[in-house]
């Protein structure tokens, strides 16, 4: 009997193992994480990077291709590497869509609330939606998750999503990040992760232009690199978009997360406060359980466009390609 359990524990760990196979490493033994910025270059692709960290004596980038936005962390002895100071990379890779992303992002950055980019394609007919997972004692808001796989398997497999994670979110709900890795690791959705601040504080009596990341004694530093490193840890690849907590900064904050490489995102079309998504939006809606009213307008939102979907005609689009589609072409 103890043979037969043994084997089954076997077993199930190898199927394990081979169903992360495609899936980011967990960096479990972080150290030097640090704001690295510079070329790194290994043909044909050329990579801005944007950080480096040691793990288990091998050292590592965190990279940016600022053609397609994409991400990727790698050793570091494979590439040619240039470092440089962030404003020499930045006009080195003057006109990439990632450039000209940040640049953006920084000229709407008076905005109180909603700066960033809040609009992605108005060409297509579809949305990017995001959703955030501020800290809440709520569990996940799966009918998001399981409604988008219902709907889209037949036409987009996986269905694209961004998700804006806290580290206070990642430390209190462990199984429920598991179980999105595993929606993932099956093909059932693709999710861009977005940095939302680790500890997300708010306050219910301070003006909005001393609240959330404005708060005084808040440490920037700490509020982005700690989420990267959680989000390395738990396996997750972080992207170069960031999301304000409350959705609130003003123009030295937008100029100090643009300096960390990061392009902060609004959106357009905040289901819950009503506003109605057009094609091309950034949609935001909470997916940390304490927004039921916004996934319920998502959740019609979606039924409405069966048909649509069906056909082909109506879309969820990955936000980084809808950000980089954007810039492209822009000037
Ligand atoms: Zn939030």
């Amino acid at each position: 009997m103890k043979t037969v359990i043994k084997y089954l524990l076997a077993f199930s760990c190898l199927s394990s193992v081979s169903l992360t196979a495609g899936a980011q490493a967990n960096y479990l033994k972080i150290e030097n994480y640090k704001v690295y910025y510079g070329w790194a270059k290994h043909f044909p692709q050329d990579w801005m990077i944007l950080r480096r960290f040691e793990n288990q004596g091998r050292q590592y980038f965190l990279m940016v291709n600022p053609q397609t936005l994409q991400t990727k962390i790698d050793e570091t002895n494979f590439y040619q590497v240039k470092t440089m100071t962030m404003d020499a990379a930045r006009s080195f890779f003057k006109g990439t869509p990632y450039q000209r992303a940040l640049a953006k992002a920084e000229k709407r950055s008076v905005m109180i609330q909603d700066a960033g980019i809040e609009m992605g394609m108005p060409k297509e007919s579809g949305i990017s939606l995001t959703a955030d997972l501020c800290p809440s004692h709520r569990p996940l808001d799966k009918r998001i998750f399981t409604d988008i796989f219902t709907e889209f398997q037949k036409v987009e497999k996986p269905a694209p999503i961004a998700l804006s994670i806290t580290g206070i979110w990642m430390r209190q709900h462990p199984r429920d990040l598991e179980w999105l890795k595993q929606m993932e690791q099956k093909g059932e959705i693709y999710i861009t992760w977005i940095n939302h601040s680790f500890n997300h504080r708010v306050s219910k009596t301070l003006p909005l232009k001393e609240n959330f990341l404005l708060e005084a004694g808040t440490d920037i530093t700490y509020e982005v690199l700690e989420t990267e490193k959680a989000m390395l840890k738990n396996g997750l690849l972080p992207s170069v978009f960031f999301r304000f907590p409350g959705l609130v900064s003003d123009q030295q904050l937008v100029k100090r997360i643009t300096d960390f490489g990061l392009i902060p995102i609004g959106t357009d079309a905040w289901l819950a406060k009503g506003q109605q998504p057009q094609a091309g939006s950034i949609v935001l809606i909470h997916g940390n359980g304490n927004e039921p009213v916004g996934v319920a307008d998502f959740i019609n939102l979606l039924k409405s466009k069966t048909k649509a979907i069906a056909q082909k005609q109506w879309l969820l689009y990955d936000l980084r390609e809808s950000v980089d589609e954007e810039f492209e072409s822009a000037n």
